[in-house]
């Protein structure tokens, strides 16, 4: 991987057996998804050479370059990317084959060139139910699923959560109107007993004490050092088998997870559901099943761990 992210300028082509792979995003200069995909394509390259001609790389692209950024990078052999902030919506624009999460959250994170068009995928849903899987060991399957949040990825979270059998999905946001726009999206598409939500000036604290829930940080609050935690009521009322997971990574202990760590309660941070969501997108495109464990020892190692 280059130090400096590619630009639509000066950014690679591959012919076969090469294959290009990037991550697509403004900024993107602190995405870590080359290491963890390069990190796993080392691997697969052990057992089949052919992968040691896959490179995965990070173009820094504008909202208004998208579109010709799809174009371009199809015309010089990419033939799988992943979007970050701010693509993951608008790409829909550009899009006429969706996988079925990707139609139902709403937004892409993985694309697949196919013959002749590019294929939207959602591997963020998969991620976090994964991450909460193996990590927390639970899952969402007759849970009550408390989202803190109400963009993209609460919608991921919820959109997943529902479709694994959740008994209850919970929202709580900051802001009304957002939150009532989701509220409408989900209860369109689902069941609309299984989502409520609320906000700090319309929840009720007996909902949530003593009971066991899956409280999932969906917010962008604690990607601050010194943040404070999202959760809107005192994390020691939560039933003792509640467990707490925070969509952040970076920094790795937030203040919704020191809460969660200080009283006693099982937590993890959003790492594995980064890894998760990447081993799903190499394993779509690559056709073969991946490891996680290369990407969790590239991503820790990066980290310091
Ligand atoms: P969005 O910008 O779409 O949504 C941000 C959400 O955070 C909104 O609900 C917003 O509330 C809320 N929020 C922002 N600031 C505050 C604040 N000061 N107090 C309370 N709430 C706040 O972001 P995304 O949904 O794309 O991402 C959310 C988080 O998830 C980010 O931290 C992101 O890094 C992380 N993430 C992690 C992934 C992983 O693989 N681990 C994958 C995807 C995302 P309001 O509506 O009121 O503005």
């Amino acid at each position: 991987m280059r130090d400096i992210p590619f630009s639509l300028n000066e950014h690679p082509s591959f012919s076969l057996p090469e294959v290009g792979l990037a991550v697509l995003g403004h900024p993107i200069s602190h995405s870590i998804s080359p290491i963890l995909h390069n990190a796993a394509l080392g691997v697969l390259s052990q057992e089949e050479p052919t992968f040691s001609n896959w490179m995965y790389e990070r173009l820094d692209v504008q909202p208004k370059d998208l579109k010709k950024a799809l174009d371009q990078l199809a015309q010089a052999g990419f033939i799988g990317l992943n979007l970050t902030i701010p693509h993951k919506v608008e790409v829909l624009d550009f899009l006429v084959d969706l996988d079925h999460e990707a139609s139902v959250m709403g937004a892409v994170n993985t694309l697949i060139w196919r013959e002749d068009h590019w294929v939207g995928h959602n591997t963020d849903g998969y991620g976090l139910e994964k991450a909460i899987n193996e990590v927390l060991q639970c899952n969402f399957q007759n849970a009550k699923v408390l989202i803190l949040g109400a963009g993209g990825a609460a919608r991921a979270a919820a959109t997943q959560a529902i479709l694994s059998g959740a008994f209850l999905v919970h929202i709580h946001n900051r802001s009304a109107n957002n939150l009532n726009n989701l509220l409408n999206l989900l209860h369109r598409e689902f069941d609309s007993q299984r989502v409520e939500g609320s906000t700090s000036q319309s929840f009720s604290n007996d909902d949530f004490l003593g009971e066991d829930w899956i409280v999932i940080n969906a917010t962008s609050l604690g990607l601050k050092q010194g943040d404070p935690s999202p959760l809107f009521t005192p994390i020691a009322g939560f039933g003792r088998n509640s467990v707490f997971y925070d969509m952040i990574y970076n920094p790795p202990k937030t203040t919704f997870l020191a809460e969660a760590e200080a009283d006693g309660f099982k937590h993890a941070n959003g790492l594995s559901m980064l890894v998760y969501q990447a081993a799903k997108a190499l394993a779509i495109w690559t056709g073969r099943e991946i490891s996680a464990k290369a990407m969790f020892h590239a991503a820790n190692s990066h980290f310091g761990d």
